[in-house]
């Protein structure tokens, strides 16, 4: 990897550089009702909107590569003829500027089962191709675990990554587009004392942690504890919104529906994010629902997360951001979920 330093003032250049592209970068959308600032990632217009300082979005970045209700091909009747039309979307290149280390690793994890072969996703696939992705460290929260969960710093999956040294910014290129665009900034090698004080930063934040999960032994745990009466609390509490889905940057699961017009004249292929704890997640042509219980739907959701896909890839489906159980209104987190069923029973809250 190659490691640059530039001054803090270059960061604006760096935006006017880019800015030929679509930007969208974490803006604040106001407070929430105890006063704490709300962020979400938004189209940037001026480099003052950027919020490099945001401790997490409300939304992973996933809509622009995800969108929560796509047309994946459309049918026209023209004449006798049906002319089809089918738009894999990814057309204009997207800047997104400052994901932290968990969201970029969110995107790694998704890009192993919607770029697999043979069936990749055509449509997650051209936009990802389009990306230019530059990560910035972050200072943890209450609700974030990545640390935990092998999250917490990237390898790959971005072009660069930012991390504030001071009146400098600590840079890691890891694509030739982002170093041919540095070529532009003021770049200097970084020196031992830089080196220190990358160091020095990455200690500070490691001991801002203060939520953990222990995944060792975690899917053969899940596995003795498949009928566990804890998932039967943490079921009736849940109140199957879906939101931790809706929420989550690693969750991809949908549903497709064809709609048709009135005059026959077009019909549509319309997927849409779905979440597994909703009602009618697992009902089938007939009528059949085989979770109808909000405790077997929120039990699938773990296991998918860190029981399957660990055996398929060898990592869990979850980067620890910490959202789902920031924004779900029955106060329901995975670090409670997963304690819950190690201990064999749910506290009170
Ligand atoms: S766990 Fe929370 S956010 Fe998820 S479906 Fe249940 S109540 Fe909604
Ligand atoms: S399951 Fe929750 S903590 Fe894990 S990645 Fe999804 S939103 Fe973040």
């Amino acid at each position: 990897m190659i490691f640059k330093i530039f001054a803090a003032r270059e960061l604006a250049h760096l935006f006017e550089l880019l800015a030929v592209n679509r930007l969208v970068g974490p803006v604040k959308k106001g407070q929430n009702a105890q006063g704490k600032d709300l962020y979400d990632f938004e189209t940037l217009y001026h480099f003052e909107d950027l919020q490099l300082d945001y401790d997490q979005t409300m939304h992973a970045a996933k809509k622009y590569f995800l969108p929560h209700r796509e047309e994946t091909g459309s049918f026209t009747l023209q004449g006798l003829e049906w002319q089809k039309e089918v738009d894999y979307g990814g057309h204009h290149p997207l800047v997104l500027f400052g994901l932290h280390a968990c969201d970029i690793n969110a995107l790694n994890k998704l890009d192993k089962v919607l770029l697999a072969e043979p069936y990749p996703n055509q449509f997650y696939g051209a936009k990802r191709a389009e990306m230019f992705i530059i990560g910035h460290s972050c200072q943890p929260t209450p609700a974030c675990f990545c640390r935990s969960m092998g999250t917490d710093s990237v390898l790959h999956g971005c072009d660069l990554f930012l991390t504030p040294l001071g009146d400098d910014y600590f840079v890691e290129i890891m694509s030739s587009r982002a170093f041919h665009i540095l070529e532009n900034l003021n770049l200097r090698e970084p020196d031992h004392e830089d080196h220190k004080r990358f160091q020095e930063a990455g200690q500070a934040r490691q001991g801002l942690f203060t939520t953990e999960v222990e995944t060792s032994d975690l899917s053969k745990i899940l596995d003795m504890e498949f009928d566990s009466p804890v998932w039967s609390e943490w079921g009736r509490r849940c109140l199957s919104c879906g939101t931790c889905a809706q929420v989550c940057p690693t969750c991809y699961c949908y549903g497709v529906e064809e709609v048709v017009a009135m005059n026959m004249a077009r019909a549509a292929k319309i997927r849409q994010l779905y979440s597994c704890n909703l009602l009618d997640f697992a009902e089938v042509a007939g009528g059949h629902n085989f979770r109808p219980k909000s405790s077997t739907r929120l039990k699938y959701r773990y296991y998918h997360k860190h029981r399957g896909f660990v055996e398929a890839f060898e990592e869990a489906l979850c980067v620890g951001c910490g959202r789902c159980g920031t924004n779900c209104l029955a106060d329901i987190t995975v670090p409670e979920v997963i304690a819950s069923i190690r201990r064999g029973e749910v506290e009170d809250v």
